[in-house]
């Protein structure tokens, strides 16, 4: 699996009667990792959120291979394929570690586990061994990193063609940071990737190709990364 082509078009965004992000247009290949920089209140958030459907006050149009998603609500995005690592983790932290990737099985139509979600499980654990180790612990008790691995976790559950992420390495020490870039590695080429990140190194590190957002507008690249 490459992941899916995602395309977006005059993408306007806010809040209430405020816009805070305008006429947004861009093209990500199936597969290729795409960074946006920005400074804080730039709209990074609310870009994602836009393209999650988490906003309420969002138009334009975002487009998953052939299929148009911007009617749809957020949750009917996700079994489209389109799933995001929120800025801040928002993982459970009164259930088990186990329990909060397994509440994704509804994203997937199903009610219970099942042998095909047990088998996701499998293949996202061997991603992060470390929640392997804490599957039984509530959210609550895990580090801030081990909190990310997780959040990144769960939106794996749900096989996406396209992860949209939010700042991963916010907050984190820099061995942390190191072993989230690590992951993040490992997933590339799997499936398209969005990272929205202020960390330049990491986005040095994967993306393929870097925007930057400013005052809710895209700008010229920020950087491109060097052919190897
Ligand atoms: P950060 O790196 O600080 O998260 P960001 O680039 O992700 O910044 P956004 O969170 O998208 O930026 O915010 C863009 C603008 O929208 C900011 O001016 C912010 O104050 C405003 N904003 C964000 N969330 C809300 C909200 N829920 N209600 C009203 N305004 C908001």
């Amino acid at each position: 699996m490459t992941g899916a082509r995602l395309r977006v078009g005059g993408l306007t965004a806010g809040y209430g009667r405020v816009a805070v992000l305008h006429d947004v247009s861009l093209e990500v290949e199936p597969g290729e990792l795409l960074g946006v920089a920005g400074a804080n209140g730039a709209g990074k958030t609310t870009l994602l959120g836009a393209v999650a459907g988490s906003l309420a006050r969002a138009s334009g149009s975002v487009a998953l291979d052939e299929e148009r998603l911007d009617r749809m609500p957020a949750y009917k995005r996700v079994s489209r394929g389109l799933a995001l690592v929120p800025e801040g983790r928002q993982i459970m932290g009164s259930i088990s570690v186990q329990a909060n990737l397994d509440v994704t099985v509804m994203a997937r139509g199903r009610l219970r586990v099942d042998a095909a979600h047990r088998a996701r499980r499998e293949e996202v654990l061997a991603l992060f061994p470390r929640l392997r180790e804490r599957l039984g612990v509530p959210g609550s008790v895990l580090s801030g990193g081990e909190q990310q691995m997780l959040a990144i976790a769960r939106a794996l559950m749900t096989s996406p063609k396209v992860l949209l992420l939010d700042e991963p390495t916010q907050g984190l020490a820099p061995v942390v940071v190191a072993a989230v870039t690590e992951a993040l590695a490992a997933l590339k080429g799997a499936m398209t990737i969005v990272l929205v990140e202020q960390n330049r190194r990491v986005l040095e590190a994967l993306a393929d190709r870097t925007l930057e957002l400013r005052l809710g507008r895209l700008a010229a690249p920020a950087a491109q990364r060097p052919a190897s």
